[in-house]
């Protein structure tokens, strides 16, 4: 069993997908065991990619994740990491597989619906940042 951190971005909330990605997520075997709605402060959304923090793109994602609302979840399943990143597809919709989460619902490589963990360290972290024990079941 393994644990992942996955967040409908602000985009996701805005186009009423929330229900459509955690479904995706269900029907492939991942079990939800913490859930939140938040709108994320600058520091928390730059903390959380502090990993990007000479990119570019940073200061324009930072913003876009404090655009608005933002589900954040922890899922739990096996394989989760791998299962979550596979339904999510690409980072850029455009090169994102048919039938994957951003191919679907995504406009842009920044807007692009849906976060997940890429590797157990990360996952660990993502988790944490957002849930204290109480909040996982
Ligand atoms: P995430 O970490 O959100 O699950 P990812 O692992 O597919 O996505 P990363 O390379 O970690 O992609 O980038 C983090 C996020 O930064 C992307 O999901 C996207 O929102 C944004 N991003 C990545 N590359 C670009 C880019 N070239 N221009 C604008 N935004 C970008
Ligand atoms: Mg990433």
């Amino acid at each position: 069993m393994e644990r992942t951190l996955s967040i409908v971005k602000p985009d996701g909330v805005k186009k009423n997908v929330i229900g459509q990605v955690i479904a995706r997520f269900e029907k492939n075997g991942l079990r939800v065991v913490g859930l939140k709605l938040a709108t994320l402060t600058k520091a928390q959304a730059e903390g959380f990619y502090a990993v990007h923090r000479a990119r570019p793109f940073f200061a324009s994602l930072t913003e876009f994740m404090t655009s608005g609302p933002v589900v954040l979840m922890a899922l739990e399943g096996e394989g989760a990491i791998k299962k979550v990143r596979d339904l999510m597809g690409a980072t850029d919709p455009k090169k994102a597989e048919v039938g994957t989460i951003r191919a679907d619902f995504a406009d842009s490589i920044e807007a692009n619906i849906v976060h997940g963990s890429d590797a157990p360290e990360t996952a660990a972290f993502e988790v944490g940042y957002y849930f204290n024990a109480l909040e996982l079941i």
